[in-house]
Order: C-alpha cells, then sequence, then structure tokens
C-alpha cells in the first residue's frame, strides 16, 4: 500500500463547479433526462471573427513556440484593452498571459505566498481561490458577506481582518456565485482601508466586467484608487466575455517584480498557452465588440426569467444580480423539510442532491462557494431549459413536508 500522494494534496480538494459540471453532462450522455445549470459558461459559441482569425493563424504558420508573456501583437492588445475600458496604463512588462484566468491566480499565488501568509478571501467566494491559497502554502482567511450586504465585502469587515501576515485581498466584481457588482463608491471605500495597510497586494478579478446589466458601471480597484495601481494584480481573461472558456487564455497587469516572477514559473511548466489562442485573443480584443450587447440582451431576459420563476416558489427567495451569469437563491426555506422518500434536507447539499435525483436539476451548492444556505444556478442557456428547470425546481420543493 504505498502512498505516491504528495502531503500538499492532502490540501486541497477538486473544484465543484468542473465536477458537478461533468458528472452532469455525463448522465446526461447516458440519456438521462438532466438539465445542466451547473456550467459557468456562456452557451454561445466564440463569435466567427475569432475563429477566423485562429484559422488564418494556423494556416500562416503561427504554430511554433511563442513568449510565455504573451505574442507582442497580444501583449499590445492587451495593453490598449486596459487603457481603453479602465483607464489604466500597463508597461509591457507588468503584463503577461497564461493558460486562463485561472493560471494567473495560481501563478501568482505560487509566485508571492510564504508559508502561513493570509488571504482574505470575502464570501461567498469563486470556489478556487481558497484551494489554489492552500496550494500555495498560504492561509485563506474567509470573511462570510450575508445576503443583506449585498454578499458584498464592507469596509469594516476588511479592516478587521487584516492582520500582519496579510498578503493578499481577493476581490471579484461582478461576482461568481450571487453576480453583485461593487460600485466605484464602495470600492473607494475598501480602497481608503488598504490605503493604511502598504502589506496587502490587491487581486482584482475582473473576469466577468462586461457581463453587466441595467446600464451600470464596472469600476476596478487599480483605476478607483491610483494610489493602489502597484499594488493591484487587475485579472481579466476571454473566457466570459468572448465566449472561449475552451481556448484557455487569460491575462492581468501588475507591478513588474510580481510579472516577472509569474513568467519565471510559466517559464519552467507551461512555457505559454497556445499561439492559436494568442492569435484569435487579439480579435477577440480588436475587433468588433458588437456581439457582448446581444449577448447581454439574452442573459438580462433569461436573468430576470429565472429570478421571478424562483421566487414565485416557496421556501426560496432570490436577489436580482447585476452581472455575470448565475443566480444565488436562498433555500433557507427547505432546510429542515423532509423529502418523499422520508430524507431530511439538513442543509444546501442535501437540497441540491435531491432536486437532481428528483427532478434531474444539476446546480451547484451554497457550501462549495462557502456562503450556506444558498444555491447556484446558471442561467446561460435557453429560455425554454429555464422555464422547465424553475417548474421542475417548484415541483421538487412542493413534494417536501
Ligand atoms: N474567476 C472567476 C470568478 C471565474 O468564475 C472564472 C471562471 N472559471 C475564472 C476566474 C477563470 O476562468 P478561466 O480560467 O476560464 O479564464
Ligand atoms: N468558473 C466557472 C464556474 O464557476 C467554470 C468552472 C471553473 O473553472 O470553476 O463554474
Amino acid at each position: 500500500n504505498m502512498n505516491f500522494i504528495a502531503d500538499r494534496l492532502k490540501r486541497i480538494k477538486p473544484s465543484m463547479t468542473v465536477g458537478i459540471n461533468v458528472k452532469a453532462n455525463a448522465l446526461r450522455a447516458e440519456g438521462k433526462d438532466v438539465l445542466v445549470l451547473a456550467a459557468g459558461e456562456p452557451d454561445f459559441d466564440t463569435p466567427l471573427n475569432i475563429r477566423k482569425a485562429a484559422v488564418t493563424a494556423m494556416e500562416e504558420g503561427q504554430t511554433r513556440y511563442v513568449p510565455g508573456k504573451g505574442t507582442p501583437a497580444l501583449q499590445k492588445a492587451i495593453q490598449s484593452k486596459f487603457l481603453k475600458d479602465n483607464n489604466l496604463h500597463y508597461d509591457l512588462d507588468e503584463i503577461i498571459v497564461g493558460v486562463g484566468g485561472k493560471h494567473i491566480i495560481y501563478n501568482a499565488m505560487m509566485a508571492t505566498i510564504n508559508p502561513e501568509d493570509e488571504v482574505i478571501i470575502p464570501a461567498p467566494f469563486w470556489v478556487s481561490y481558497p484551494d489554489i491559497v492552500l496550494l500555495a502554502e498560504g492561509k485563506p482567511v474567509i470573511v462570510p458577506c450575508p445576503e443583506d450586504q449585498n454578499f458584498k465585502l464592507t469596509a469594516d469587515q476588511l479592516e478587521k481582518s487584516i492582520t500582519d501576515k496579510t498578503k493578499w485581498l481577493m476581490l471579484n466584481s461582478p461576482s461568481n456565485p450571487t453576480g453583485s457588482l461593487y460600485s466605484k463608491q464602495e470600492l473607494q471605500k475598501l480602497a481608503d482601508v488598504l490605503l493604511k495597510y502598504p502589506q496587502v497586494l490587491i487581486m482584482s478579478d475582473d473576469i466577468y466586467e462586461k457581463v453587466i446589466y441595467d446600464d451600470l458601471e464596472f469600476s476596478t480597484l487599480a483605476s478607483v484608487e491610483p494610489r493602489l495601481r502597484d499594488r493591484c494584480l487587475t485579472l481579466n481573461g476571454v473566457s466570459k466575455s468572448y465566449c472561449m472558456t475552451g481556448w484557455r487564455l487569460g491575462y492581468c497587469g501588475a507591478p513588474k517584480e510580481i510579472i516577472a516572477a509569474m513568467n519565471k514559473i510559466q517559464s519552467q511548466s507551461t512555457t505559454s498557452t497556445s499561439s492559436i489562442s494568442m492569435a484569435a485573443s487579439v480579435e477577440a480584443l480588436n475587433g468588433t465588440q458588437d456581439f457582448i450587447d446581444e449577448h447581454n440582451q439574452a442573459f438580462v431576459r433569461r436573468r430576470d426569467l429565472v429570478v421571478n420563476l424562483l421566487n414565485q416558489i416557496d421556501g426560496l427567495s432570490c436577489l436580482t444580480p447585476q452581472g455575470a451569469f448565475y443566480v444565488y437563491p436562498s433555500c433557507a426555506g427547505v432546510i429542515g423539510k423532509v423529502t418523499p422518500d422520508g430524507q431530511k434536507i439538513s442543509n444546501d447539499e442535501d437540497f441540491m442532491s435531491y432536486l437532481l435525483e428528483s427532478e434531474g436539476i444539476a446546480g451547484v451548492h451554497g457550501a462549495a462557494f462557502g456562503l450556506s444556505p444558498y444555491f447556484r444556478l446558471s442561467y446561460a442557456t435557453s429560455d425554454e431549459i429555464l422555464t422547465d428547470a424553475c417548474a421542475r425546481i417548484k415541483r421538487a420543493c412542493e413534494q417536501l413536508k
């Protein structure tokens, strides 16, 4: 009975969002009647102009090793994106490209965290934050941000969580899983606290930047408070805005020491993401942005549909998200009830198992995101599927005693 696996793996668990999605899709492939609302990706195809740019790159022979930090064309496209969208100027040695936003976060943590360094993570959080910190031997400090503050971190909570050991604060707006958006004023309040603690770096995960509704305005910390610019890592990627989750490309702007350290890790691990994905991403960033509005019109219609239907279900209640493509309803009203099979629903994980078994609904339980009793549904799917899903959830809830 040899144990071949490293101790560091004992600290972490596999990604729930990835895991539940794979499992639900496998059930569907077996012919089970499962509606998969677990996916963290747009249901639209990558726009044609972007796919064509990839084909051209292949035909032109852009098939060899490229710089890990990104091709010169992509570096320039990212530089102008930050300037145009965020009013942030990054020099080229302050920009790096990775194999998805997830990889950027991983490299940034590996590059900066010493054992016992603390990382403040407001909950609910995207599932991968704490585990990446743990892999890097850091200590996640989870700060619960309840529904009555729109699931957002307050300046007071931030100040109380900072210690001498705090290395990073993780911020994500619009948020996965809640869709909450930090306003400029809210970011300024957090910034005022952060200015007092020069040891703290800030990871601003802006991956859902373009998926925002109701004419609300996106803000990112480094531009709201320029005095924090040199302590911010501004993270973005093409996965969500350009429907390119499978292409695996993310990028960031950050202080050049951090970029150089991340580049060192990359030079000894992945080398770079794919040259073809880089070429496609140049077109994504420089080409037409018209499809973003079209996609958001579909997303906002689906959001309104789902929020409205869920709020008609006894036992559930759902806030209206301002961005991303998830709802994070409370299931407090069904906890303690009993299923027709006599199983007690003790928590959100039980509720999600019940929904999957009784009605074939695959979503992700709130505990995975660090705040219960809630669950996450993705509405990046058709109106028909969403309507069917809400009817099934309603039926399942009505069967509970
Ligand atoms: N941050 C958040 C909040 C996310 O939801 C995702 C989605 N997977 C990512 C980062 C990373 O996405 P990717 O690795 O596909 O760029
Ligand atoms: N981020 C998406 C999600 O939350 C995709 C899966 C993942 O990488 O976690 O579902």
